[in-house]
């Protein structure tokens, strides 16, 4: 693993000089506001999920709200991410569970646990995978964990770090004992990298910063440059 490390460490320099430092939000968004954005960034783009997101905070004051509104009306309102029948049920479960607890919704509970013990606790919830979890950990506990979506794992792949089947594989792997203070700069521009350079098909290697040291063997030299984006990074956009 020490090995991996240094990588790791290695590929993230190369990508802050290739994407720069990628910005937080200051203070983070509170964990359930994470989970709740994650559970609907699921199967579609971030600008999407951004808006099902901020039709849920426009139409009600608190997550105690949510938790009491009827799943077709939350339903409605998160339209536009997709998948709204699975992800209200899900959203509605996991305040209703909450709330069975305390009625007052939170997941700063979580600050006790370990990160494994955390992703356990938060994989509890129907609904809510290892990926989503380990969002809730990065993005809002600051922990040094880096979640893996499918961009992330198949780079990672590419470039020879890990050799997995599944997203879920190569969170494992890699997490065993992530390097200090760098996860949420590898894990942002790793996405980055996988969306806009290193795609599913036809990756850009010939404009790729990591090209000298990765290890795929059907790289793609194809004379194409990158197209410029609008970039929304939802987890480190979403409001408080
Ligand atoms: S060199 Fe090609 S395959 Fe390797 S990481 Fe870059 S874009 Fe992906």
């Amino acid at each position: 693993m020490k090995n991996n490390s240094n990588k790791i460490q290695k590929i993230n320099k190369i990508l802050i000089d290739h994407f720069g430092i990628p910005k937080r939000q200051n203070p983070l968004p509170n964990p359930l506001d994470t989970l709740v954005a994650t559970i609907l960034s699921q199967n579609t783009n971030d600008n999407n999920s951004y808006k099902a997101f901020n039709n849920l905070k426009n139409a009600f004051s608190s997550w105690e709200e949510v938790a009491q509104a009827k799943r077709s009306t939350i339903e409605r309102l998160i339209k536009v991410a997709g998948l709204a029948p699975a992800k209200s049920k899900a959203i509605k479960n996991l305040l209703v569970k909450l709330q069975n607890n305390s009625p007052k919704l939170s997941l700063d509970f979580l600050q006790e646990f370990s990160n494994e013990e955390a992703i356990n606790k938060l994989t509890e919830f129907g609904g809510v995978g290892v990926k989503t979890a380990s969002c809730v950990l990065l993005f809002s506990l600051n922990r040094d964990v880096c979640p893996v979506d499918t961009h992330v794992h198949r780079v990672l792949n590419r470039l020879g770090i890990v050799k997995t089947k599944t997203p879920e594989k190569t969170f494992w792997q890699i997490n065993q004992n992530f390097p200090d203070r760098i996860a949420h700069s590898f894990h942002t521009n790793l996405i980055l990298l996988g969306r806009e350079i290193c795609t599913p098909t036809k990756p850009k290697c010939k404009i790729c910063p990591l090209q000298k040291i990765c290890n795929y063997q059907e790289k793609n030299f194809e004379d194409k440059s990158s197209s410029a984006k609008k970039r929304i990074l939802l987890l480190d956009n979403i409001g408080i």
